[in-house]
């Protein structure tokens, strides 16, 4: 860790969103618009800590990501790491600071050079930042990336089209690793592997975490996946964050009805009174997400919600402590699973 993401005290987390907001001008048959992204997020990912943030396509999980990464600028809201703002650091500072702070995105294919070897590609990191291979201070040698994500040396010398989906994302989590990272986003990081090799490349991320002391925002729209992974969990609906705590509790004991519904879609199998399994299944109802150009006045999700009342339709719920978590709902007290 460089001095720019040093934490000021034991307690201060170290990447800390308060009211990110992000708007994007886009032109649509109406002309331009402002379309919300996130809406007003509050985000804490504390030093080994792995903060998981789900929710469907278009809910505004990347863009979080991108702005805790300090690659866009929030329209409102702060980005502090180690308590600084990244928006005002410097340009000497930020380039400090991204090497502390790395991304591991979806396809590799997409984020890796296909012209660079593999040797070439893990030593790039110490190329652009202007630092050794190796030695104090320096960048992890070739070797030692391999090795951290279990491929043999001789991989140094193939190139991305010469191995697997899983091969190339170890790949692209080595050269994330480089620099001795703090914080990483994952996003979607296995989302474009096979089932099989998915679950190896979690593990992978997973024993990184631990041996390495990182800490992730880990980006899915696999529950089943960030279950057994993260230690908070924050559920996205539209660009809000309708319900986050700890993913222990949001799964046992879902407040929020988006969360309950996401959850009852996750297949899981249930043991029948003959001692068989089957997989139960229920979706929020599709086709029926609105446009964040268009979003719903009161609570972003009463367009959906079985429970929605007049009340829900006009008043925004507020993202407030229930049960050991966060839900913005206003029945989350009192409320019954919806699903
Ligand atoms: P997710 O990762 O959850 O699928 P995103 O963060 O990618 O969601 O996108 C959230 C919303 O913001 C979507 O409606 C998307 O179309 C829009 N969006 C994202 N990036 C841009 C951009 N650069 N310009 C305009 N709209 C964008
Ligand atoms: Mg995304």
């Amino acid at each position: 860790m460089t001095a720019a993401t040093e934490p000021a005290t034991a307690t201060e987390p170290l990447v800390r969103a308060e009211g990110l907001t992000k708007r994007y001008q886009v032109r649509t048959p109406a002309g331009r618009r402002a379309l919300t992204a996130v809406d007003r997020v509050d985000l804490t990912v504390g030093p080994g800590r792995i903060v998981a943030v789900v929710g469907e396509s278009g809910c505004g999980k990347s863009t979080t990501g991108r702005l805790l990464l300090a690659l866009e600028r929030p329209t409102e809201g702060t980005v502090t790491v180690g308590g600084r703002d990244v928006n005002r650091l410097g340009k000497k500072e930020l380039r400090l600071l991204r090497r502390d702070m790395q991304p591991v995105f979806q396809d590799p294919y997409d984020s890796l050079n296909g012209r660079m070897s593999v040797e070439r590609i893990l030593s790039e990191p110490a190329r652009v930042h202007g630092v050794p291979l190796g030695g104090p201070g320096g960048a992890r040698p070739v070797a030692e990336l391999l090795d951290l994500v279990g491929l043999a040396s001789s991989y140094a010398e193939r190139h991305p089209h010469e191995l697997s989906g899983g091969q190339r994302q170890r790949v692209a989590i080595a050269r994330a690793l480089a620099l001795d990272p703090k914080f990483v986003v994952c996003d979607e990081a296995v989302s474009a592997l096979d089932v099989s090799v998915q679950a190896q490349v979690v593990n992978l991320l997973s024993r990184l975490q631990r041996e390495l002391g990182l800490a992730y925002l880990y980006i899915s729209h696999d529950l089943a996946l960030v279950r057994h992974l993260a230690h908070e969990t924050a559920v996205m609906y539209l660009g809000r964050v309708v319900e986050q705590g700890p993913t222990k509790a949001l799964f046992a004991d879902p407040r929020h009805p988006y969360t309950q519904l996401l959850l009852a879609a996750v297949p899981r199998p249930r043991v029948r009174r003959d001692g068989g399994t089957e997989a139960r299944r229920a979706t929020v109802r599709a086709g029926e997400l609105p446009s964040p150009l268009d979003r719903p006045p009161g609570c972003v999700f009463s367009t959906r919600c079985p429970l929605a009342t007049d009340r829900c339709r006009t008043e925004e719920p507020a993202l407030r402590e229930v049960a050991g978590r966060r839900a913005a709902c206003h029945y989350a007290e009192t409320a019954e699973a919806v699903a």
